[in-house]
């Protein structure tokens, strides 16, 4: 971390605002692009012999002798499993047939975020800016992400003029050539957020049930380290030292299910 004066800032970023007096470099900071690791991660799965059913809903957990051995669609179809893994996001209390004192309970925090894009393409900004009350992201090909709000409203996903404001707002003072970017695209996702605020991950009181939600903020930053958690929980091996900060039965009731 180098604290930077703001001339030094702008001769690393010349875009930036003259009223910047201090900045604070992090060298180590990087950013990706959600929606290609996600797209990459399918693809990553179908190759590996993943079976990945689109657009089936789960209806419910289907759970004999205190045991999930499976789940149920919404169009009834089941499907039969040694282990369930909850990945349903700010969705993932919702699901059906989990005994009360096995659930974890899931909250959504609204996230609303702009999508805008240089017309000239890249330069007017190289690394990811960090602002008091979020960032602008730069995807190197001219386009740029602006967030996040962060909103306790339920499941509402409506996008507001508020919201737009109060990002641009900050953005144009640090940042004023962000005001003549093209605007892509407003959108609101909820975050899947637990009672503490940390990630739920890793097997909790029913057997044969796993969770993997409740990330928060973080979800994207921690996919490496929930894929390993839930690896060494499915397969039986050692679990990472970080699992035992985000077990899911600190946040239920005592065992419920057979070993
Ligand atoms: C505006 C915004 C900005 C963010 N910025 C960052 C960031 O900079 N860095 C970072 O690390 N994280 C960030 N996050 C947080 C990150 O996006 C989440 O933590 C992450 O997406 C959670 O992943 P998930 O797979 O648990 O849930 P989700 O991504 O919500 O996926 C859950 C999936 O489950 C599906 N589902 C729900 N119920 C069912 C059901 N019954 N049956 C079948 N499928 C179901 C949903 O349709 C959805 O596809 C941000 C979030 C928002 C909203």
């Amino acid at each position: 971390v180098e604290r930077l004066r703001g001339s030094e800032a702008r001769r690393r970023e010349p875009a930036l605002a003259p009223t910047v007096r201090l900045a604070i470099e992090i060298a180590d900071d990087h950013a990706i692009d959600p929606r290609a690791l996600a797209a990459a991660l399918a693809e990553a799965c179908r190759r590996a012999g993943v079976e990945v059913l689109t657009g089936a809903v789960v209806a419910s957990l289907e759970v004999e002798q205190g045991r999930v051995i499976g789940v149920r669609l919404a169009d009834r179809h089941v499907i039969t499993a040694g282990q369930v893994v909850i990945a349903a996001g700010a969705w993932s209390g919702l699901i059906d047939g989990i005994p009360d004192e096995a659930r974890v309970a899931i909250r959504p925090v609204k996230g609303q975020v702009l999508r805008l894009h240089d017309p000239s393409g890249p330069g007017l900004l190289s690394s990811v800016l960090r602002m008091a009350g979020g960032y602008i992201v730069p995807r190197g090909d001219g386009r740029y992400v602006l967030g996040a709000t962060m909103e306790e409203r339920g499941f509402d996903t409506t996008v507001t003029a508020g919201a737009a404001f109060e990002l641009l707002r900050e953005a144009v003072e640090l940042l004023p050539g962000a005001g003549e970017l093209v605007l892509d695209e407003l959108s609101a996702g909820l975050r899947p957020a637990t009672v503490d605020n940390v990630p739920a991950v890793g097997p909790g009181t029913l057997a044969g049930l796993q969770w993997a939600t409740g990330h928060h903020r973080n979800g994207i930053l921690l996919t490496p380290i929930t894929a390993e958690i839930v690896a060494a929980a499915l397969t039986g091996a050692q679990a990472p030292p970080a699992a035992a900060a985000v077990s899911p039965a600190r946040l239920t009731g005592s065992p419920v299910g057979v070993g």
